[in-house]
């Protein structure tokens, strides 16, 4: 099964994975951190990639779809959660043609909302397990780890993303309005959107796991 999760800048999308990746042990398929992990090669495509999220803007969508297709071509196929892909309508078609090409297609798009303010606190507010990526929030009681700054689980201290400032939020947000939401639309044609609000992390999880046990 190949779901993409469609959503506006921390609406929740990376725990929405997180839980269903637990549920039902699908493979991960982030371009957020598979762009993250690039930079991590500190070269001249590094520098300019981390120019480009670090300003709240897309990377393009050749660098985006070379990506998605090596990992997906290096993972065995037993279902995919797509994570912050596709993001545009162009990369949208190119990867309905690189899944055709494979005898596959996408299952179905959730898109997972939240009102703009609770974005922003959760985007101000999040830091990151750079090794079990495991996400926790200063804002909210109970997604603030256990002793500050340190991930309950490995132990090592948190961090929290050069893109996670308000300034950033605000352009990604826009850039969201602009390139992304279309998309909306492009899986609502095809009669394969389902949405979910996410407000309560809880609830929305079992409306998500309802809508994928039902199809
Ligand atoms: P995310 O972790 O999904 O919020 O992504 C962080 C940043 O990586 C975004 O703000 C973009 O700069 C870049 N990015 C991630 N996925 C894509 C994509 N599918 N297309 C273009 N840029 C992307």
């Amino acid at each position: 099964m190949n779901i993409v999760l469609l959503a506006p800048p921390a609406a929740g999308k990376g725990t929405m994975s997180e839980l269903l990746i637990k549920k039902y042990g699908f493979t991960h398929i982030s371009t957020g951190d598979l762009l993250r992990n690039a930079l991590s090669r500190n070269d001249e495509i590094a520098k300019s990639l981390k120019e480009t999220m670090d300003a709240g803007k897309l990377v393009d969508d050749e660098t985006i779809l070379k990506l998605v297709y090596d990992k997906l071509s290096s993972s065995d196929n037993k279902g995919f959660i797509f994570d912050g892909f596709p993001r545009t309508i162009n990369q949208a078609i190119a990867f309905d043609k690189m899944l055709s090409d494979m005898d596959n297609k996408v299952d179905t798009a959730i898109y997972i909302t939240v009102p703009k303010e609770v974005a922003l606190k959760r985007t101000t507010g999040r830091i990151t397990c750079p090794s079990c990526k495991r996400i926790y929030n200063i804002y909210f009681d109970n997604l603030r780890p256990k002793n500050s700054n340190i991930c309950d689980e490995c132990g090592v201290e948190l961090i929290k993303r050069g893109d996670d400032s308000e300034e950033v939020f605000e352009k990604r947000y826009a850039t969201y309005l602009k390139e992304t939401e279309p998309l909306v639309n492009y899986y609502q044609e095809k009669g394969i959107l389902k949405e979910v609000e996410n407000i309560n992390k809880e609830e929305a999880f079992r409306n998500i796991t309802t809508i994928l046990e039902n199809l």
